[in-house]
């Protein structure tokens, strides 16, 4: 498996893969590999003749205050991960190769980035927007593997995809979480031990949340409160939001028909934590 670190070396590549009539897939990730991470990979495996595993830590969806200089970062240990998964090449460029230090051109969205995440990280889904069509068009694949894990950006980028004609499928993959329910992510590794416990919080809160529409609850109300409530006798979390929402638009609703997405955004001391399910309840009779 190669590790290739310029567009110019990419190219002549997925050119080549082209050539033999081989379908390409690509799973965009911020490296640090996990689980999470790796069903994506697999998946993408199962399902195309070459993947591509892009590992970019994207500047310009980090704010000004958040952690792009600390985050994890771990190239090697990347690399056996996507060996092991099937990957045929990691795309792993520096800020300079993907941005010129003149760059100024940006992709951005109204409406589906203004709420949950990007009413704290304001630039955030304008940066995820940019780079990942930036990889779109540097990869040019057939298929892109994105997790639900990050709810409001599968939406985001399934409406870029429809919006700007990108001749693209997007394909959606389950949470994939550790055996006691905390959702995988990179940024899990700045918990320390009694965080990490109170981080189990997010899901479940979440649980109890979906309990309540399994047993019949359709006040949207109703179920978000009882998940603050029970995410405030954390001591240690912080809720940034928690929301429902209309799973397409993203706006939120009142009462709960149809597909709608329910998530939370915590801080665990200074680690903030995303994590949200999905209900669709089209189809069962309602
Ligand atoms: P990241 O490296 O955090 O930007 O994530 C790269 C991709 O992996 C995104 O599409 C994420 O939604 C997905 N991902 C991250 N964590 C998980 C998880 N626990 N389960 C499923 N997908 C995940």
């Amino acid at each position: 498996m190669q590790i290739v670190k310029t567009i110019e070396e990419l190219r002549p590549i997925i050119k080549g893969w082209r050539k033999e009539g081989l379908s390409v897939g690509l799973v965009p990730t911020m490296g640090y590999l996990h689980e999470g991470h790796k069903s994506l990979i697999v998946k993408a495996v199962s399902e195309n003749d070459k993947v591509v595993v892009s590992d970019f830590v994207n500047p310009t969806q980090f704010g000004a205050n958040e952690d792009l200089s600390s985050y994890p970062r771990d190239i090697d240990r990347d690399a056996t991960l996507c060996e092991a998964a099937g990957a045929s090449l990691i795309f792993h460029p520096e800020p300079e190769e993907m941005y010129a230090p003149d760059n100024c051109t940006f992709v951005d969205m109204n409406k589906l980035t203004k709420g949950l995440c990007g009413k704290t990280r304001p630039s955030h889904f304008s940066g995820v927007c940019t780079v990942v069509s930036k990889l779109f068009h540097i990869v040019t694949p057939d298929l892109a593997y994105f997790g639900e894990k990050d709810a409001q950006q599968l939406a985001v980028i399934r409406r870029m995809v429809r919006d700007m004609n990108f001749d693209i499928k997007i394909v959606g993959c389950p949470i994939v979480r550790e055996e006691d329910g905390l959702a995988m992510s990179s940024r899990n590794t700045y918990l320390n031990q009694e965080e990490r416990q109170a981080a189990l919080i997010l899901h479940k809160s979440l649980t109890l949340g979906e309990n309540m529409i399994k047993a019949g609850e359709r006040d949207a109300i109703k179920v978000k409160n009882a998940i603050i409530k029970n995410i405030q006798t954390e001591p240690l979390a912080q809720i940034d939001y928690v929301e429902v929402v209309d799973a397409e638009t993203l706006e939120p609703v009142e009462s709960i028909e149809n597909s709608i997405l329910v998530a939370t955004a915590v801080y665990i001391g200074k680690t903030r934590l995303i994590d949200n399910f999905s209900k669709d309840l089209e189809g069962n009779g309602r």
